[in-house]
């Protein structure tokens, strides 16, 4: 193990007092994200493959790959190589000017995303969605369509932390305490099958969680409207994955109102679908696709936009402020790029894209046999992730408690399973638990989250029905 290391070779004395030394540290200076106030945090030392080692040398697998993330699984030696080779050769020039790493990763994003696209790279998903609106407005404003600045995203999604990207959020409880933010994004319902926003069934369905852009693109001017952003499957909302035919459908509805379509890949990109990117699966050619956390999977920070070549000739200057006039200083950094491209090369000599592939198949298939659990609503599976909806009564629908959701999590925890649920998008709906595990999971590993699931999932009490 390299680093700083918390524990040494001394006695188990030694290695409680170090793990209190840190624990006070941590409860007065460390401000955990997206928490409430934890004593008693996990402390990780290490990780191996799925594998993570906390502070007492207890193993966990990382069954959602950090926050969907690491993608490749923990201590790869080459991704530190990789790193270290070019923190020695160079550590940073801005991307006014240009190095190796940056044109080789840009023309390599663009290959795999099979056309011609420009990359602007940045530092997180959040930067990659606001990089991606002020882009849209700018393009419409220098094309002569300069009343085009909203935006349409769908409730329940989930596109960062930033006042813009929080305002294209669909998370009613992401948002309170911090609004007003960016405005000019407008909210549809979300593709979500098991509890339909138009009331319909699968034999009623007629898409019209796709036609609704059309309407509400009419309703607010189509002259007024930039761009519409989805994920090809709503995944920390709940992993809500749209009726086949969907996106292709809101496609051509962006294609009939001159409207961009700006699909976010920061989860489902770099293989999680079991394509190089989500969108991929639908057959679509998006406008401007966004992408972070797979890009090094979490081995380093970066982000990048990708931008349809075309639209880029309009920022190729004619006046004084026709470049795109924006900047981060780490954004496309050397090392985060080096490390970028040793994660590509990984997925591709690794064949891991097709594995992540399989191993969703066999997860939806073990998956399947918990349809029936008394607690479980309903199970949807894109790729290598899942989401299992759970609800105290199937007749009516009505969602698992919080409290429930959290003891079938603390079960797996107490089997070294970590698992997620998604974000408390509506009050009383964090009923969603998560799985998005790295993409070198062992196919028994895939049959043993399934089953540890099922016996977490038999310690909720019966009377819950
Ligand atoms: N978009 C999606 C779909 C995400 O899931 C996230 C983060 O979870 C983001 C954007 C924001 O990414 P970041 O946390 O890197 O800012």
């Amino acid at each position: 193990m390299g680093g700083i290391e918390p524990t040494t070779q001394g006695t188990q004395d030694t290695q409680d007092t170090v793990k209190q030394r840190l624990l006070e540290k941590d409860r007065k200076h460390l401000w955990h994200h997206m928490s409430v106030h934890s004593d008693d945090p996990m402390i990780f030392v290490s990780g191996e493959g799925c594998w993570l080692t906390d502070i007492d040398g207890n193993r966990y697998f990382d069954a959602m790959s950090g926050l969907w993330c690491v993608n490749i699984g923990h201590g790869r030696k080459e991704m530190a190589a990789a790193a270290a080779k070019q923190m020695e050769l160079l550590a940073y020039v801005p991307l006014s000017h240009s190095h190796v790493p940056a044109i080789e990763l840009a023309s390599k994003i663009s290959g795999w995303l099979g056309g011609e696209y420009r990359i602007f790279f940045s530092n997180s998903g959040s930067d990659a969605n606001e990089v991606a609106f002020k882009i849209a407005r700018q393009y419409y404003d220098q094309i002569g369509q300069p009343n085009r600045y909203k935006f349409i995203s769908r409730h329940r999604a989930y596109h960062g932390n930033s006042m813009g990207a929080l305002g294209a959020t669909g998370q009613a409880q992401r948002k309170f305490k911090y609004e007003p933010l960016g405005t000019g994004f407008q909210h549809v319902p979300p593709p979500y099958c098991y509890r339909c926003p138009f009331g319909k069934s699968t034999d009623s369905c007629r898409m019209e969680c796709a036609g609704i852009y059309d309407q509400v693109i009419q309703w607010e001017g189509p002259e007024t409207v930039a761009g519409l952003i989805v994920e090809p499957v709503i995944t920390g909302g709940g992993m809500i994955v749209p009726p086949p035919g969907y996106l292709k459908k809101v496609k051509e509805i962006c294609d009939k109102h001159g409207v961009l379509l700006i699909v976010d890949e920061v989860i489902c990109g770099f293989g999680r679908s079991g394509e190089k990117f989500g969108h991929c699966n639908y057959g679509v050619g998006p406008d401007i696709v966004t992408m972070a956390k797979g890009l090094t999977s979490a081995y380093a920070p970066l982000s990048a936009t990708a931008v349809r070549a075309d639209l880029y000739d309009s920022f190729r200057e004619r006046s004084g402020t026709d470049h795109f006039r924006h900047v981060n200083t780490f954004g496309g950094n050397p090392l985060s790029c080096a490390v970028a491209l040793k994660n590509m090369e990984i997925l591709e000599d690794e064949k891991l894209i097709q594995a992540s592939g399989e191993l969703g198949r066999r997860l939806s298939e073990r998956l399947l046999g918990l349809s029936a659990h008394r607690t479980v609503g309903d199970i949807r599976t894109f790729g290598f992730a899942a989401g299992i909806e759970l609800v105290e009564d199937k007749e009516t629908k009505r969602p698992a408690s919080a409290e429930n959701v959290a003891k079938v999590i603390e079960s797996c925890k107490q089997r070294g399973l970590l698992i997620g649920k998604n974000g408390d998008t509506v009050p009383g709906y964090a009923n969603v638990l998560t799985l998005a595990p790295p993409f070198v999971t062992t196919p028994e590993e895939v049959d043993w989250m399934a089953s540890t699931l099922e016996i977490a999932l038999n310690t909720l009490p019966a009377g819950d029905e």
